[in-house]
């Protein structure tokens, strides 16, 4: 018995110092062996055994020698982008996309297609062939496979639980996955997994805090939060399902049931029916540029056009929708006091025309304290960021990396 457990621990902590050197030659990009010892105060032996397994395993390469004062040059070790990738889908309304993304979160290749609303089993036909194509033009080992979906996703079951877009509840995605693909599989909801890809991936991002949250504004709002490096999910994974919060008393009915939600004031649907409004009472605006008639202003991109030709009107329907999005921020930061904040999705494309009655609301609806150091920028990945953040999900799972 004693033995056996003594083997168990053995075995355990090889992984763990395999584990641990990956990680220490990942985050430095290129680092001798000396300095892996002296980074992770391993023994100079451990630290080469483990090197050696490393570089047959075809994770790690020598990429030449460190400049040296006099002794023996070292030579540098660097992680392989390509030793793996990871497939990650972006369950996207109106669109799946999917990405074979790298070690490094880069999107090697990329392939989407059009949906529009179905049902649980004809989605799943077409997660599967994208899922199959992924598959069959991967030239680097798969480490696993990550599928990000809006809703509510119940992670330790792999099940998507209600989604207020998509009739899709109670969808057992990570079982149905696993038996065709028998590769690791993570369920994640798409703006957990957004905030993840941009914290890991993003450029610009201050780690010395570790916080951050990513709000995405398209067909709905809902914000992914990273507190301390890692997701937060909260207790029944709906942290940051800010956008049925009612914000309008006795305002519109919402697609959940309730009336006044955040959503009902700020979606994909308000803005085009708010902007169709618009073609509708006037000849002049922009709008009819870019659509034929107002019953053709069907996607963001039109009314994206439209403000950025100068349409005054869709200007000011932006920034009402911006000033409401400060409140919600106002709220996220009064109670995490998180001062990161990055704008991801569709309308993200309003640029400032959102952005700036974002951080004017914020200012005024939060304690001054708290908002002083608080920012409201752009998110840096752009239409992958689901699919790169499920990535970085996989590598921290599965390789410890991120
Ligand atoms: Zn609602």
């Amino acid at each position: 018995m004693a033995t056996t457990i003594r083997k168990a621990t053995r075995a355990q902590s090889k992984q763990h110092n395999l584990r641990l050197v990956l990680k220490t030659i990942y985050t430095a990009g290129e680092i001798s062996r000396a300095d892996i010892a002296r980074t992770t105060h391993l023994a100079r032996a451990t630290v080469s055994t483990a090197v050696a397994e490393l570089i047959d395993d075809g994770l790690v390469e020598e990429v030449g020698q460190k400049p040296s004062n006099g002794g023996k040059p070292a030579t540098l070790l660097s992680v392989i982008d390509r030793a793996r990738c990871t497939i990650g889908v972006d369950l996207a309304d109106g669109e799946f996309r999917g990405g074979i993304v790298d070690l490094r979160g880069r999107v090697r290749q990329q392939e989407s297609v059009r949906v529009i609303e179905m049902p649980g089993d004809a989605a799943l036909a077409v997660i599967y062939e994208l899922i199959d194509d992924l598959l069959a033009s991967a030239t680097d080992p798969v480490l696993g496979i990550g599928v990000g979906a809006p809703g509510l996703i119940d992670m330790r079951n792999g099940v998507i639980c209600h989604t207020v877009h998509q009739d899709w509840s109670g969808l057992p995605m990570r079982d149905l996955l696993q038996k065709r693909y028998e590769l690791p599989i993570y369920i994640v909801n798409d703006s957990h997994a957004a905030a993840l890809g941009e914290y890991t991936f993003g450029e610009g991002i201050d780690k010395s805090t570790r916080n951050l949250i990513v709000l995405r504004v398209g067909p709905g709002v809902s914000a992914g939060i990273v507190l301390g490096g890692k997701p937060y999910y909260g207790d029944g994974f709906g942290a940051g399902e800010i956008g049925h919060i009612r914000v309008v008393p006795g305002g519109d009915l919402c697609l959940c049931g309730h009336t006044g939600c955040l959503e009902t004031v700020v979606s994909r649907r308000v803005l085009l029916a708010r902007a169709q409004e618009i073609a509708r009472r006037d000849p002049e605006s922009k709008l009819h540029l870019f659509a034929g008639a107002p019953e053709d202003i069907d996607r963001t991109g039109i009314v994206i056009r439209a403000l950025f030709a100068g349409d005054e009107a869709v200007r000011l329907i932006v920034e009402e929708m911006g000033e409401h999005l400060g409140w919600a921020v106002a709220n996220l930061v009064g109670a995490l006091n998180v001062q990161q904040i990055r704008v991801a999705g569709r309308m993200s494309c309003f640029d400032d025309a959102l952005l700036r009655p974002m951080r004017q609301v914020m200012h005024e609806s939060a304690h001054t304290v708290l908002v002083n150091d608080t920012e409201i920028t752009l998110a840096t990945l752009g239409a992958d960021i689901v699919v790169q953040g499920v990535a970085a999900l996989l590598l921290s799972h599965e390789m410890g990396l991120v």
